[in-house]
């Protein structure tokens, strides 16, 4: 018998997984599918790369395919914090549900509310929602959710941290009283169990794993690093290490930007993803960094939350997260559905305080390294006993090996652009020390993400991939083999 039908799922469903060339549940499907087939309600600790989405979306998918309509309009409703997630969750469920005669859509703000107000009037089975704009179509009387029999809070935790609480609280006021009620979170945190004992009535506890069990998958490093060093350092770790993709982490959306454009300058295809750009926008540049034609995407942490990009071999984190708890998050990103992930910290002095904490997160320590240095995009060991100072010789490594690096590039034949077959342009660039628009400014002069917002949009980078971007690495097909 199949794993998946072991579980209690149907043959739609099964094959729909297979198709998906998924043959093991995760611990968290296993654990949860058969208390939701169930009916009952379920408090699950589950991180972003556990396999969560399917763990409720399959479920949902069998007992609504099951029964009849028990009143009106959307009778599942998922709300997720982000628009990236949501638009993640609600393309999972109709690839699960892709055996079956159920509707699914997805509502989120920044975008045109009438195509959604369209679909909705079809008829929707499935709603997946971000709390504004369910709330906004809840007040244009564009919906009902009488008939809700499933209720899922998606990363409930983050939820409350964007400070969605009274929106949710408002929605769920409006769904019948008797319902089943799931409640995933990366954490148990105090705020998430009060909310989930006013929702949440005699729960099945899932637990999979540690709120840090992600990192462990993934294989961390620190560079101790200038700061004005770090564009340099970004692009040396790229290009030398010849990654097919990479996600860099940013705290603000002008440092963002500027790096992005420092690297494009440099001829390397970046993109920048965070709340200043258009919805359009952000699912415009995360489909190119998919497609592999941005090889660098630059978020910032809100807007990167739920992004599920398979094969992503490298997280960069430009500079350290204040809350810990999102330097898991951020490192997560890689190593997703049981593959090994590769993590990089840029550490500057004034960043000390930020790495203890994580640290103590974590429960051991992040020693910084000296900058690896690659041959033919192959990272060579290290001996860190004669790298005494470990921190010196990190620096010394990046004023030395990185420059020395660029240096031979310029003297290098130009290759083209491999996108439009046109030779790149390359402008004189600012050393560091020197002001340049170009290079991006310390993280305190930025707008931190999720601050008040400015106008600026600027469009993803060029598409241009490297000639000596190395492949991405064949996904693994049950990475969770057997066990928990
Ligand atoms: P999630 O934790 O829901 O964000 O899922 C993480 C990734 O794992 C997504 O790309 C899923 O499509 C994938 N995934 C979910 N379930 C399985 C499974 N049983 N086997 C392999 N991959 C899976």
């Amino acid at each position: 018998m199949n794993a998946f039908s072991s579980l209690g799922l149907c043959g739609p469903l099964v094959q729909a997984l297979s198709d998906q060339g998924y043959t093991t549940p995760s611990p968290v499907q296993r654990k949860a599918i058969p208390h939701i087939l169930k009916g009952k309600d379920v408090l699950a600790a589950a991180q972003t790369g556990t396999g969560k989405t399917a763990s409720f979306a399959l479920p949902i998918l069998q007992r609504l395919s099951e029964s009849s309509p028990a009143g009106a309009g959307v009778r599942a409703l998922v709300l997720a914090p982000t628009r990236e997630l949501a638009a993640q969750v609600a393309e999972r469920i109709t690839a699960y549900g892709s055996g079956l005669s159920l509707r699914a859509a997805v509502v989120y703000g920044g975008v045109d509310m009438e195509p959604q107000i369209a679909q909705l009037k079809k008829g929707v089975d499935v709603l997946v929602a971000t709390p504004g704009r369910l709330l906004d179509l809840l007040h244009k009387r564009e919906l009902t959710l009488g008939g809700v029999e499933t209720l899922v809070l998606d990363e409930a935790d983050r939820m409350l941290d964007l400070g969605f609480i009274d929106a949710v609280r408002k929605i769920i006021a409006q769904l019948p009283a008797k319902r089943q009620n799931l409640l995933f979170s990366a954490t148990f945190a105090p705020a998430v169990v009060e909310l989930s004992n006013g929702l949440l009535v005699d729960p099945v506890r899932v637990e999979v794993s540690p709120a840090n069990s992600a990192a462990e998958l993934v294989q961390q490093s620190v560079y101790e690093v200038d700061w004005d060093d770090k564009p340099d350092t970004v692009r040396y770790l790229i290009e030398e290490g010849r990654w097919s993709r990479a996600l860099v982490f940013i705290r603000t959306k002008k440092s963002a930007d500027d790096l992005v454009a420092y690297l494009v300058q440099e001829g390397v295809a970046a993109a920048a993803i965070h709340s200043n750009k258009s919805q359009i926008l952000r699912t415009r540049t995360l489909d190119a960094f998919k497609q592999g034609e941005v090889r660098v995407l630059v978020a910032t942490d809100i807007a990167s939350r739920g992004l599920d990009i398979a094969e992503l071999p490298l997280v960069i984190n430009y500079d350290l997260p204040r809350v810990a708890q999102d330097y898991v998050h951020r490192i997560g990103r890689s190593g997703r559905a049981g593959a090994e992930g590769r993590a990089m910290s840029l550490l500057s002095t004034s960043e000390r305080k930020w790495l203890e904490g994580i640290e103590q997160l974590l429960k051991r320590p992040l020693t910084p390294e000296p900058l690896p240095f690659y041959d033919n995009g192959v990272e060579q060991p290290v001996d860190l006993s004669s790298a005494n100072a470990l921190g010196i010789a990190g620096k010394k490594t990046i004023k030395t090996v990185v420059r020395k690096s660029f240096k031979q590039k310029r003297n290098a034949p130009r290759k083209p652009d491999a996108k439009k077959g046109r030779v790149a342009t390359k402008k004189p660039r600012a050393r560091a020390g020197q002001s340049s628009s170009r290079k991006p400014s310390r993280g305190v002069k930025g707008t931190v993400e999720g601050s008040t917002p400015s106008k600026a949009q600027s469009p993803a980078a060029a598409p241009n991939k490297s000639n000596a971007a190395r492949p991405a690495k064949p996904r693994r097909p049950s990475p969770w083999g057997h066990s928990d």
